[in-house]
């Protein structure tokens, strides 16, 4: 079985995130960036199939700027055997996206297309949906856990209020929920190796693919700040305030 990871660049989960002063969009410029988390949990999910013989070939895959790469090097220092970078600006739509992996997944021929349920960047949860509707191939998005049975999967999803589980036959898509796993870190001898491993450039062009945007981002604003907290007397003033200002109680 082959599995194919695509992984997104985006802002490091633990940075305070700057929105730029004419609310085009966020700071990018001296920002860490990281890989989008939950492709790091896909990352773990295919090496941990591959550690188990269940996998042959993991490829990982990136669209995005000259950095991405550096979110490929870190995929092929946690067990991912070879990466596609395919170049593209920071800010390319999940449609975008989700054509050019049709591509690279025609290219390629993977069974398993194992995605991130959504970059934390632009929140938008499309891109594992997008690609099998392009594909025709069956998909389980928000799964918290995996098994395969034969040549068949059994993949378990988080809905609200509970769980459901679907079972899948290959080619499939499956998108990664925040516990299915928990990632490992790379080790150091594991970062000198990658460094030796490949890494080729695809341009969307030769796929065929130009690039077109549908939206336009009208702004970009900071979260309303938070009113600062009062301190109350007793719990008289309390229920009275909740009653009567936040029109909490009746
Ligand atoms: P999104 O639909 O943008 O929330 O992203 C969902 C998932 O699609 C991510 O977790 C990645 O696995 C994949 N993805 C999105 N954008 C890219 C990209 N530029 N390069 C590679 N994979 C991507």
């Amino acid at each position: 079985m082959k599995i194919l990871i695509p992984v997104k660049r985006v802002i490091d989960y633990n940075v305070k995130i700057r929105v730029k002063s004419d609310q085009s969009g966020v700071e990018l410029d001296n920002v860490k960036m990281a890989m989008n988390p939950f492709d790091e949990i896909a990352v773990e999910e295919a090496v941990r199939l591959k550690e188990q013989g269940k996998a042959t070939e993991l490829v990982a895959v990136t669209i995005g700027p000259a950095g991405a790469v550096e979110q490929l090097r870190t995929a092929l220092a946690l067990g991912v055997d070879r990466a596609i970078h395919v170049p593209a600006d920071a800010m390319i739509e999940p449609l975008n996206v989700a054509k050019i992996l049709a591509k690279i997944v025609e290219k390629e021929n993977p069974d398993l297309v194992l995605l991130g349920k959504q970059a934390i960047d632009d929140d938008a949860n499309q891109t594992g949906q997008m690609l099998a509707a392009l594909l025709d191939w069956p998909q389980a998005t928000f799964a918290s856990k995996i098994e395969m049975n034969g040549g068949d999967f059994s993949v378990t999803r988080e809905i609200d209020g509970g769980l459901e589980t679907l079972s899948l036959t290959l080619p499939a898509i499956i998108t990664t929920d925040l516990r299915l796993n928990t990632p490992r870190y790379a080790a150091l001898p594991n970062i000198m190796k990658a460094r030796q491993k490949p890494i080729e450039s695809i341009t969307p062009d030769s796929l065929g693919i130009a690039l077109q945007n549908r939206l336009t981002v009208i702004k970009v604003t900071e979260p309303g700040k938070r009113k600062s907290g009062i301190k109350v007397a007793d719990v008289a003033e309390l229920v009275r305030r909740l009653k009567e200002e936040a029109k909490a109680l009746s």
